[in-house]
Formats: structure tokens, sequence, C-alpha cells
């Protein structure tokens, strides 16, 4: 039989252990902050670097497609036309539809289609490779389904878009719901996802976490609308500079729900 103590004494490593989750060094702290939480019956999901490795996908479909257009004819310097590549990116957007046309447009002078068919078959098919969800994603997601806790997505990104990197990523059935851009035509920021999001929810924001990768798109919209809050550091260079529990890995969501 197990002795009291131990008991006691494994509490308090549990404890210890989510108190440093949650950034603060004293457990009495955390538990104080733990009890006036209420409990979390959902969680939303950002979905480019959060749940898939957007960035790493990004920069591999980029390569393929360049390449494709450098054996279909085009003659620039590798380091150069990708450099040029995510510099468009920036000017045009990470999800322009016309990103190889306005690329060709500035290095060879007018939208040749031969190069952007060839580009464009070449970035999707690397797209279909590369992107993948972060290690534990489906497993983690399956376990707060069977605890009962919905999961749903808010995406800033364009409806098909999101669509076609979730499929590619293979999680296209693991969510209750996803919000995207054009289920409202506004961003995270304006609040307005949330608002759909908390109605089809039927929750008070107060039950709901979200965690997302950005403090800017994500994390401080979702703290103004009341949601807990968690940032995942596992895709991110830059640690952030607001007070919020940090995810190490896709798995440690599970240390917020009870
Ligand atoms: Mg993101």
């Amino acid at each position: 039989m197990k002795k009291k103590s131990d008991d006691t004494n494994m509490i308090k490593t549990k404890m210890r252990e989510k108190a440093k989750l949650f950034g603060f060094s004293k457990t009495n702290k955390y538990d104080k902050v733990l009890k006036n939480k209420p409990k979390i019956k959902a969680i939303i999901f950002d979905m480019d670097n959060t749940l898939l490795d957007f960035f790493g996908y990004k920069i591999k479909a980029t390569k393929a497609a360049l390449k494709a257009m450098q054996k279909a004819g085009l003659k620039i310097d590798s380091k150069k036309g990708y450099g040029k590549m995510f510099s468009m990116y920036y000017i045009h957007g990470f999800e322009s539809r016309m990103i190889f046309q306005k690329f060709l447009e500035d290095v060879k002078g007018y939208a040749d289609p031969k190069l952007i068919a060839a580009a464009m078959i070449a970035y999707r098919e690397a797209r279909e490779k590369a992107l993948k969800p972060y290690p534990d994603v489906k497993p983690t997601l399956r376990k707060l389904k069977k605890m009962g806790i919905k999961t749903i997505i808010v995406s800033d990104a364009f409806r098909l878009k999101a669509w076609l990197r979730l499929t590619s990523a293979g999680l296209q059935d693991e969510f209750d719901t996803v919000i995207t851009h054009n289920d409202t035509l506004d961003y995270k920021a304006s609040l307005k996802p949330f608002k759909l999001a908390v109605k089809k929810l039927k929750l008070k924001p107060e039950q709901i976490l979200m965690v997302g990768d950005s403090q800017k798109r994500d994390i401080e919209p979702a703290k103004r609308f009341g949601f807990q809050t968690c940032i995942a550091m596992y895709g991110k260079k830059h640690a952030p500079t607001i007070n919020v529990p940090r995810l190490k890995s896709f798995k440690d969501v599970l240390k917020f729900v009870r």
C-alpha cells in the first residue's frame, strides 16, 4: 500500500511541473491561479506553426518551384532566385495566388506561362511531401476528444488554402469546426472569428483555451477576448514578451486540461 506521504509528494511534484509550465516559480502561486481558472471545455488552435510547420513546408516548396523553373529554362542563380521569391512573399503576402507571376514579371520581364506551370506543379508536389503535423499532434487531439474536449481551428488563412494544408497534413477529420478568414471576412485581431467560435461552441470564453504561435495574432487578441491562453514555442525562434504559459511540445497541451 502506498503511504500517504508518497501521494503528497507526487501531487507536489505535479504541481511544481505545472507551475514551471505557467512560468511561476512558486507552487502556491500556481495553485492559486489554477484554482481560480474555470475548467477548460474546448480548445481553439491556430493552424500555421501551431499544428503544422508552415515555414518549413514553404521553404521546401519554394525551393522546388524555383528548381522547376530553372529546369524549364529560367536563367537565375539559385541563391538570388530564392531570396527574390521570399522577398515577393513579404511584399505580396505568403498566401498570394500570383506569387510566381509576380516573381517572373520581376526577374524575366513577363509572366512566362510555361515557367508558371512548372513552378505550380513542383510546388504542389513538394507541399504534399513536406506538410506534416508537428510530433504527437494526432494522438494528442484524439486524447482530447476522448476526454470530451471540443477542438476547433481558428485561422486567418483563406478557406481553401487552410483546407489544402490541413488535408495535406492528414488533419482534415480531427476537428469539430474549422473557422477561416472567409467566415467573418476579418482576422483574429478584430476578435470577430473568436465571437463566431464562442457562438458555435456555446461556451463562455473563460472555459476555452487558445493555443497559437503568434503573440500578436493569437495570444494578445485571445487574452483580450477572455480566453485562457498558451503559446506554442516548438515552431518559434523568439520568446514571447508577455507572461503566457508556454508549450514546449504539442502534447504539453494535455497539462492544461483537468
Ligand atoms: Mg500561426
